[in-house]
């Protein structure tokens, strides 16, 4: 039985109390970033009143204090994402650079002309234009993984695009635009039985479901502090150890080397640390620690299961909307619903709501190219979150009809 005590959620939250345009924040734009509870606020807060100091390099009391929180919160997303070792976590600004850091480290040493690299329709850009990007200076191929009318990867098509030539698949777990959630595991063997690496883009997976990089038998996994109730700018890759210890380092400064000679050339730290040049977001990622112990106090499932009854009451709610279209029906799908309404542009709905209080996105989500499939430039997406209740669905809909009816 579902137990989440959304009250007592809601209380971390002081952002739930403010008012937009004279009434209360109706907040459904949480896959773009979710708010922050007390803790990890109080975390950022307590770090630059007591110990805000360089990591690594010092031998004082705030610097070791510092360091030792920093390196804790290793600790804590190896376990958070059910890594076996600390080392195999590299803290970056977020997936858009773990992502880039493969592309740039694992992708430039390994790829060469004519090797092809697998990348999914529900793609972020994210998990796109770094590929991209590579691909014209190294001579590869982008092969795409294509889907059906409901948004789902077709898996036939998939194991059909592996070659011998086959060297990475790069998917989302869970697609931000339209909530998909793709069967990664069983993908990852498929990638593995063809000895091709699998990159898994956990941004949207994080904050709603269990996360097991070893069972799942991801070779990188990335994953985002702002949208799991942590700070913007932080986020983190897990990477095999093996695959980690033979990549080159993709950005060279302080903290990432071991020694530095004009006349010898230079040689690197260990893993993680070969990957973090420079001094790192130190207060976010502590705070980002912070906000995965308030994730696990609650239980991710927990979180998980409470807005999969959230989804079901918004399709129901939504379904009384006329001419509204849900872009996005996989069976298994996240929180997340996103639509086009006949005769109403989707930025005319989401500036009218806001009137009313109530946030959600439009646009196209940085997945052109999974717009395109539906022949939409544009869509609005509602994304919910533990805090979310089944009463702000039904203000969301409600403030919905209104604003159709207005721009009609
Ligand atoms: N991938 C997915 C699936 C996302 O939803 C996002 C954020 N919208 C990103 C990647 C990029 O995350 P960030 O901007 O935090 O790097």
């Amino acid at each position: 039985e579902l137990t989440l005590d959304v009250a007592k959620v809601r209380r971390d939250f002081p952002i739930l109390d403010r008012q937009v345009h004279g009434k209360p924040l109706v907040y459904l734009d949480n896959a773009a970033t979710s708010q922050t509870p007390i803790p990890v606020i109080e975390t950022l807060d307590h770090y630059y009143r007591h110990y805000n100091a360089n990591i690594h390099r010092g031998l004082h009391t705030l610097a070791d204090e510092a360091t030792a929180a920093f390196e804790a919160t290793r600790a804590t997303v190896r376990d958070f994402l059910g890594a076996r070792e600390s080392r195999e976590i590299v803290f970056t600004r977020g997936t858009t650079e773990a992502i880039n850091l493969v592309a740039n480290s694992w992708g430039r040493r390994n790829l060469r002309p004519g090797d092809e690299v697998l990348v999914s329709r529900l793609e972020h850009h994210s998990n796109i234009v770094p590929w991209q990007l590579l691909a014209a200076e190294l001579g590869f191929t982008i092969k795409v993984i294509p889907i059906d009318e409901r948004g789902v990867l077709d898996m036939d098509a998939y194991r059909e695009l592996f070659s011998a030539r086959t060297r990475l698949v790069a998917v989302n777990h869970v697609s931000n635009a339209i909530g998909t959630i793709n069967p990664v595991t069983e993908m990852a063997r498929i990638a593995h039985a063809h000895d091709a690496l699998i990159l898994v883009d956990g941004a949207q997976a994080a904050p709603h479901e269990p996360i097991d990089v070893v069972a799942l038998d991801a070779d990188f996994y990335a994953f985002s502090g702002h949208k799991v109730y942590g700070p913007t700018g932080v986020g983190a890759l897990y990477g095999k150890a093996e695959l980690l210890e033979a990549m080159p380092p993709w950005q060279g400064g302080g903290e990432m080397i071991d020694t530095v000679s004009f006349e010898a050339g230079s040689t690197y730290a260990a893993i993680p640390h070969k990957f973090e040049a420079g001094t790192p977001a130190i207060a976010d990622v502590i705070a980002l620690g912070r906000a995965l112990e308030w994730v696990e106090q609650i239980g991710v499932s927990l979180i998980g299961a409470w807005e999969q009854r959230l989804l079901a009451h918004a399709n129901e709610q939504l379904a009384a909307i006329p001419g509204l279209r849900l872009l996005g029906t996989a069976p298994h799908k996240a929180g997340v619903v996103s639509f086009v309404v006949d005769g109403a542009h989707a930025q005319d709905i989401a500036l009218l709501i806001d009137q009313l209080g109530v946030a959600i996105r439009t646009g196209n989500h940085c997945a052109q190219p999974l717009l395109q499939h539906f022949g939409v430039t544009a869509t609005c997406r509602a994304s919910f979150a533990a805090y979310n209740t089944s009463e702000e669905i039904d203000i969301f809909v409600a403030a919905l009809a209104r604003a159709v009816e207005m721009v009609r």
